[in-house]
């Protein structure tokens, strides 16, 4: 073999693992890229390519409410909502403790930060609002929680917000008093409050089914309101009522003489109900129901599910996973 050919061929050789090389770095340079952008080409996928109806629910501020009334009831009608949590607010009075939010968690829900303290973050400086990002998120990993999304409290954000934001979290919701739903950006999840009368939102339901949208309700502590007539007695805080003939059960929140604010724990309370206090023995007719949280909510997955069967609820990571699948399927042709 004559030295040239040899040369030849290492050479070869040589360009051959360069190019294996140079092939190996491109691949993984846009393997690392993609997933660097996921987090603003799945949104955008999603609005342009508007795939399916999807459809979370979120409970602001880690009530206990989302354990002892929700958790039910998202369990009965085989669905999942999201609990946001100020990690100050856990194990406090009316506050979900470590355990419930475990639960929780077990049952498909999603566990989202809410910030360490519920600021304002548009009023704090750079420092606080990293550590109020930062330290939540920690809190939550450390009492063996997952962590990926945030709410911002207030629904207040900035360009400040967004940029500190993006270094710990996958997307984070705002919220906006409008009644068109969609998605704009991904740290910047726009959200509609659930009044406490569904009619008032059963067309922005419609009309994110309709557009194939991403539509994301958010709801605070679940509780009713009624009229009283002839109250006798002093109801007592966190005391449990019963309502008779209806069967209903509430834990009393506050009232006065004519009206009552309570947790609507099980059953329908009803207009001329007797309202008994367990503890206290105070007694009322219940004269009429302003508002109940929990029909309300009830009320709206039911009409979901008879109206729009293939609006999916998820919660947030799930929605930002379809979105993600869908981008990628092109590629696994
Ligand atoms: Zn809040």
């Amino acid at each position: 073999m004559c030295p040239g050919f040899l040369n030849t061929v290492i050479n070869k050789k040589k360009l051959f693992s360069s190019l294996t090389t140079i092939i190996l770095i491109t691949v993984s340079a846009l393997f690392s890229l993609s997933s660097c952008c996921n987090s603003t080409n799945d949104i955008k996928f999603l609005q342009t390519n508007k795939l399916v109806p999807l459809f979370t629910f979120v409970f602001d501020d880690g009530n206990e409410t989302d354990y002892i009334v929700a958790k039910d009831i998202f369990k009965e009608e085989g669905e999942v909502a999201c609990s946001a949590i100020v990690t100050d607010w856990i194990n406090t009075n009316d506050h979900l403790t470590v355990s419930q939010l475990h639960e929780l968690q077990n049952d498909g829900w999603e566990i989202l930060s809410h910030t360490k303290t519920h600021p304002k973050l548009t009023t704090i400086s750079e420092n606080r609002i990293n550590t109020e990002l930062y330290q939540s998120k920690v809190v939550l990993e450390h009492l063996g929680l997952k962590v990926n999304n945030l709410v911002y409290p207030y629904n207040k954000y900035n360009d400040t917000t967004i940029k500190i934001a993006e270094k710990y979290y996958r997307s984070v919701r705002g919220g906006r008093k409008i009644r068109y739903v969609s998605i704009s950006e991904q740290y910047q999840l726009v959200s509609y409050a659930n009044k406490h009368t569904f009619n008032k939102i059963k067309d922005i339901i419609d009309n994110a089914y309709s557009e194939k949208q991403w539509l994301i309700l958010f709801h605070h502590r679940i509780d009713a309101r009624i009229k009283l007539v002839n109250k006798n007695g002093k109801y007592s805080p966190g005391e449990n009522l019963s309502f008779e003939p209806s069967g209903a059960i509430g834990k009393f929140i506050k009232g006065n003489s004519t009206a009552m604010l309570f947790v609507p724990l099980s059953g329908t309370p009803l207009a001329n109900d007797t309202v008994t206090g367990q503890l206290s023995g105070a007694v009322a007719h219940l004269d009429k129901v302003d508002y109940n949280d929990r029909e309300t909510i009830i009320e709206l997955i039911e009409y979901i599910h008879n109206n729009y069967p293939d609006m999916r609820f998820v919660t947030i990571n799930e929605a930002l996973d379809t979105a993600i699948a869908s981008l990628r399927l092109p590629f696994q042709r």
